[in-house]
């Protein structure tokens, strides 16, 4: 002890240290945490992850009385309070799926003035009867989460949150906080107006999602590719996303036969099935779910350690807000995206059938940026923050397959002008399955009915593979060198550009991925990835120990310890109550709740290993 008299800051810093059992606290959550004890009204935009919630709950603990705090999405209600209450905060939730007895109760709380936070759906605010019950509680502050749903702007708007205007009146001199992790600036001036917020303090994090690294990769038709990037992901939770019900039905089934611990996840399916699935994940019981963009609105699962977009999103805002599932714990997680040209024609046809044109534009707007980002070779994350109007500052993120150099070009006009000719010499007559069977010299009947097999392209193309030459046809199309017929059996037919490939006035390069492996992000302090091998096997039996614990108490794993938390008891494997102390995420509530069974299962690990 250096016996000098703490100042302000080490008492918060003691309070993060002893509840949260964080060390430090991150970006730009101090000087919330700071504004909100001053009793200041505050408008935060933090990214996903961000780490929001630790911005009113500490706050929530060191004020006196009950700050209440608005969201709209009741099914994580009861996630966020078993999450608040495993840190000793004493927080309840008022919503409708309690029943009447429940709420009463809640409310004598609330009353009674014995609870740091409670967490309230917005319609609430509109019975009379509740608003008496607010006013002749003891509130300490107002936190609006998802503050974008008042927003008519805002992507999300609910006119249950138009009641919350009120709420400067209803409780005069009490903070009011604004939290949201999407809202232009223009929402922005919307819900500080809307809510009445005066003179708040304002923070915009950066949009940048540091532990996440970003990936295209040239989808390959089949289910080969989907298999071989899940086995590097083996036990680790994740998403991948696909554009139809039955696209969904077909990978979940797919995968399940190969032995993955997959379910799907549509509006197509009932909502008990839906529910029972969304479960399973949240609790560890599967490792992938297969959805639809339905997927993961009001899903807090912090361990997701991977998102693939097998089909190419609908905008660079919904790829932004899919991938910002992954690693909501801090821990590295990876972007995959699997992109072909291929694909644009179909989503292109899904969209010439919308019928209201303002809305096709903007879906034509939207795909052609998608597009972009996935075939331009820019830094992901920087076209991403772009879209956000906010510039990256560095040169190489050092975590997207661009800056690590995972591509490289290779000219293919040599090859180019192989198919061109066989299109030629076949009299543009046929599709591109036939003219790849003529190139790589096949026995079918066809081609030897045709006398095909004598042409002199037939065979020459035998120093690749099918993958290869379906490739080089789609990215002949994608720069229009030649074209695809409309109907049941598209033909190709040479275009201007391929006449020009063909004279050899053009060039053709094509970018493949260099034989090197991704590395993964730099992950801050440690993590999973930087485990020894000896590590990464404590931390599978730590993590089953941790499912036993979730199971007995009938909440998330993650609600007792994070990843990032099992990660750090692996790499410094404590063996006293102190030692674990200092393990990031364990607070005292938790180390007097599971400290003793944790360190018992590393103890007996280390004696295996002596
Ligand atoms: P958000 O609601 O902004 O998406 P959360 O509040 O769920 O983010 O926090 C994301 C993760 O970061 C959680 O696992 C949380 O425990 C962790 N976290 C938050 N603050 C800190 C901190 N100061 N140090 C370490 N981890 C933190
Ligand atoms: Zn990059």
């Amino acid at each position: 002890m250096s016996g000098h008299t703490p100042s302000a800051t080490d008492a918060l810093a003691g309070s993060l240290h002893r509840i949260f059992g964080f060390r430090s606290f991150g970006p730009n959550q101090e000087a919330i945490v700071r504004a909100l004890l001053a009793g200041r009204d505050c408008f935060a935009v933090m990214p996903t992850g961000g780490g929001k919630s630790l911005c009113y709950q500490l706050p929530a603990i060191l004020l006196p009385g009950t700050a209440l705090v608005v969201s709209p999405l009741i099914s994580l209600m009861k996630d966020q309070v078993d999450g608040a209450r495993a840190n000793g905060i004493r927080a309840s939730f008022l919503n409708s799926s309690l029943d009447p007895a429940d709420q009463g109760g809640v409310q004598r709380e609330l009353l009674s003035g014995i609870l740091d936070l409670v967490y309230i759906a917005p319609e609430r605010f509109a019975l009379d009867h509740f608003r008496e019950i607010l006013r002749r509680s003891r509130i300490s502050m107002v936190v609006i989460d998802e503050a974008h749903c008042i927003s008519e702007w805002g992507h999300d708007f609910r006119p249950d949150y138009l009641m919350l205007s009120s709420i400067v009146d209803l409780l005069p001199g009490i903070p009011v906080a604004a939290f949201t992790a999407t809202a232009t600036q223009r929402v922005q001036e919307d819900i500080v107006d809307k809510l009445g917020l005066r003179h708040p303090f304002v923070l915009r994090a950066s949009f940048d999602r540091p532990n996440l690294s970003y990936e295209v990769r040239f989808k390959e038709s089949g289910d080969a590719q989907l298999v071989s990037i899940l086995k590097q992901f083996a036990g680790q939770a994740g998403i991948i996303y696909r554009t139809s019900r039955k696209s969904v039905n077909d990978t979940a089934l797919k995968l399940q036969k190969r032995g993955f611990r997959a379910l799907p996840y549509h509006a197509g399916l009932s909502d008990g099935e839906r529910q029972k699935n969304q479960d399973a994940f949240i609790h560890d019981e599967t490792d992938i779910i297969v959805a639809t963009v339905a997927f993961g609105m009001g899903i807090d699962k912090s361990n997701v350690r991977f998102v693939i977009h097998a089909d190419l999103p609908k905008s660079i805002e919904s790829y932004y807000q899919e991938t910002g599932r992954a690693g909501r714990d801090g821990e590295s997680a990876r972007c995959i995206m699997l992109f072909s040209n291929a694909d644009i024609p179909k989503v292109r046809f899904f969209i010439d059938s919308m019928l209201d044109e303002q809305e096709r534009h903007r879906a034509l707007a939207a795909l052609s940026k998608v597009v972009s980002f996935a075939s331009a070779m820019v830094c992901r994350r920087r076209m991403l923050l772009e879209h956000f109007d906010e510039t990256y500052p560095r040169d190489n993120c050092a975590s997207c397959d661009v800056c690590q150099g995972l591509h490289e070009v290779f000219d293919c006009t040599v090859e180019a002008q192989m198919l061109l000719s066989a299109i030629v010499r076949t009299d543009s007559r046929f599709g591109a399955a036939y003219l790849v069977d003529i190139l790589l010299g096949s026995k079918n009947q066809k081609i030897n009915d045709f006398g095909h097999d004598r042409l002199k392209v037939y065979g020459i193309g035998k120093g690749h593979d099918k993958k290869f030459w379906r490739r080089l046809i789609d990215d002949l199309v994608a720069r229009k060198a030649i074209g695809r017929s409309e109907g049941l059996y598209p033909t190709l037919y040479l275009l201007d550009g391929g006449a020009r490939i063909l004279k050899g006035e053009e060039r053709v390069e094509m970018q493949r991925i260099r034989e090197k492996k991704a590395a993964a992000p730099a992950s801050k302090s440690g993590g999973i990835e930087s485990l020894s091998l000896e590590g990464k096997r404590l931390f599978e039996q730590l993590r089953l120990l941790r499912k036993k614990l979730a199971d007995e108490q009938g909440v998330p794993p993650d609600v007792v310890f994070s990843d990032r938390t099992l990660a750090e008891l692996s790499d410094i494997q404590p063996t006293t109550p102190e030692e674990m102390l200092a393990v990031s995420g364990i607070g005292e509530v938790k180390l007097a709740r599971y400290g003793g069974e944790f360190l018992q299962l590393i103890a007996r690990y280390k004696a295996q290993w002596l």
